[in-house]
């Protein structure tokens, strides 16, 4: 299922009342300000029609040029303050829908992670909300101001001449059915575009990840055609929004030009007939004529809409994805608290439900204290069960206990302050090396740190660094070796003082004598806390109090590696192999 086919529910406008009304205050400022500048440009042709009286009747018309005068002032200071406060008012709307999509982002369970692109939900948070600035100033507040400007504009026009109004009128109408119809195309067009955009996106995420790998396969001109394709996709569909957005906007002028023409072969009649006088004639198609900026902004706002609530529509579909609730950090453990026991009973699992079970009734019990190794081939579920221990994902059946408690029962911030996890690939993330180490504690004190970085051998590298701790280790840790990304990773781990030390070892990471060194200090961390550790060296298996043997989603055995080398055959045979391989 991709983030696309996620049920939204709520219409696009609800949401954007929502960002929306925090704001309320400067929007309707604004909106104010910009009818006061309407309204002043309104004046004109009244003021117009006098000094046209004026001259007819050989009257001074000073009077009139400086009414005019201030009128003119008075717009355009207006209409710039107003243009700043709305423009402030739409970029705090965008703040907001970044402010609660960024943290919706940290809150999304791995399950939603786990069926979306990343530079899909990037371009939902960085381009989709940019698009929410155009739909509140010109699409709220033009809706608002232009269909106040235009219901004055039509009112003044009925009181200067209403038979010239029902002609003006009708054409009008004419060309608010033609858009009517033009408005669905705009918003499916600006779906895609922004579509697009997320497939651009998610390419981009994909290759500026593994550049080095695209490089090395000679795979950048496919890599670059996907790109272009989503680039000109986007294109193609912004292409056709604007079209349709083109025929929106002149017909609105078209429409004006025809009333104007039709007002003014109307109206030479009615001067025949003496109906009307020529100022009045004149003062009504001036009206005509300042029914354009109204008109256009409300057909505009129109077509914002349907762009805006495209891009609505994919905030809004990141929003429904499953998250967790919203969290407080908690405290980490204090230096005394007892080390965790650990229990699975008849666990079955599986990652999604047109996916095949991962556990099938996995159950095993870890006591608090000491270190359990988990063995089996690649793909038995190993890894699994440390996901379902953090609850990045929850079971279908049986029972997860951390100190005998469902893990569902425990406070999310809470179980996770209680472990340290060391991920198979040693995730570190860009930044430095002091960032990443105090990534899971940034309290922890410097002697804290310099123990660390001690156990995990690390201070040799530190002190080689020309920028000691805080030199930069590149995206996702390139500027490390192997070895010294899972070291880092483990090094953090420890910072937390984890109750239970969840560590899955990489297969091949650690030179002999690094490793050496870390099986001292988990042996000795497994002394005060409760370690379980995926093993893949027989050194690491055999240190171990216990061992799990897992194969194809089930726990085959338990016991001792003297215990299990005559009692499991599986086990023996991974002893005679893949350990002993492994092992130096
Ligand atoms: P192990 O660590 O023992 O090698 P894992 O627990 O990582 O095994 O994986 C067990 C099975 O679950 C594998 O078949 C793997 O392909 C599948 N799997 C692992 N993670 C996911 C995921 N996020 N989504 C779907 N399937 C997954
Ligand atoms: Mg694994």
């Amino acid at each position: 299922m991709s983030i696309a086919e996620t049920e939204t529910g709520t219409p696009a406008w609800r949401l954007l009342l929502g960002y929306v009304r925090p704001h309320r205050r400067s929007l309707l400022a604004g909106a104010v300000l910009s009818l006061v500048t309407g309204a002043t440009g309104l004046m004109l042709p009244l003021v117009a029609r006098g000094l046209i009286d004026d001259l007819a009747h050989d009257r001074a018309i000073t009077g009139a040029l400086l009414a005019m005068s201030a009128l003119v002032v008075t717009n355009a200071a207006v209409g710039a303050l107003g243009s700043y406060v709305l423009r402030r008012t739409a970029e705090s709307v965008v703040l907001g829908a970044r402010r609660s999509l960024s943290s919706y982002l940290l809150r999304l369970r791995i399950t939603a992670v786990d069926r979306t692109e990343p530079g899909d939900l990037m371009a939902r948070i960085t381009s989709d909300t940019t698009l929410l600035r155009t739909v509140t100033t010109e699409s709220l507040v033009g809706l608002g101001t232009g269909g106040l400007t235009l219901v004055a504009t039509i009112v003044m026009m009925g009181l200067v001449d209403p038979v010239l109004l029902g002609v003006t009128v009708a054409v009008i109408a004419g060309a608010g059915a033609v858009i009517g119809t033009i408005a669905p195309r705009i918003n499916k067009a600006s779906k895609q575009a922004q579509q697009a955009v997320g497939v651009m996106g998610a390419a981009l995420e994909r290759v500026l990840g593994a550049l080095r790998t695209v490089k090395a396969s000679g795979a950048e001109h496919r890599e670059e055609r996907a790109l272009h394709e989503a680039a000109e996709e986007s294109w193609r569909q912004s292409v056709r929004a604007a079209k349709w957005s083109a025929v929106a906007g002149n017909t609105a002028g078209l429409a004006i030009q025809i009333a104007f023409l039709t007002v003014l072969a109307v109206g030479g009649a009615r001067v025949a007939t003496g109906a009307v006088d020529v100022a009045t004639l004149v003062a009504f198609l001036l009206y005509v004529f300042f029914l354009i900026s109204p008109l256009q902004e409300v057909i505009g706002a129109v077509a914002q809409y349907q762009t805006g609530s495209a891009a609505l529509a994919r905030i809004q579909e990141a929003l429904s994805l499953p998250a967790e609730p919203p969290v407080r950090s908690a405290p980490l453990p204090s230096a005394g608290e007892p080390p965790a026991s650990v229990a699975f009973r008849d666990v079955r699992f599986r990652y999604a439900d047109d996916l095949p079970h991962v556990h099938h009734g996995v159950t095993f019990e870890v006591p608090a204290r000491g270190m359990t190794a988990f063995v089996g081939p690649s793909g038995a579920g190993k890894t699994t069960v440390f996901s379902l221990i953090e609850r990045f994902y929850d079971p279908e059946s049986g029972e997860i206990a951390l100190d005998g408690r469902n893990v569902a029962e425990w406070e999310l911030p809470r179980l996770r302050a209680a472990i340290g996890y060391v991920e198979q690939d040693a995730p570190v993330l860009s930044g430095s090396l002091r960032d990443n180490l105090l990534l899971g504690n940034p309290e922890a004190d410097d002697d804290a740190l310099a123990r660390v970085l001690k156990t995990t051998r690390l201070d040799g590298l530190v002190a080689r660094l020309p920028a000691g701790l805080d030199t930069l280790v590149g995206h996702r840790g390139t500027k490390l070796s192997g070895g010294e990304r899972q070291r880092v990773a483990i090094a953090r781990a420890l910072l937390r003082r984890p109750r239970l030390l969840l560590l899955d070892e990489a297969t091949s990471q650690l030179d002999a004598v690094n490793e050496a060194a870390l099986r001292d200090t988990v042996a000795d961390v497994a002394r005060t806390t409760t370690v379980l550790v995926v093993a893949h060296r027989l050194s690491t298996v055999t240190m171990a109090d216990r061992i799990v043997v897992m194969d194809a989603g089930r726990v085959r055995a338990v016991g001792t590696h003297r215990e299990l080398v005559t009692a499991d055959p599986l086990y023996a045979e991974l002893a005679a192999t893949q350990f002993l391989a492994a092992a130096d």
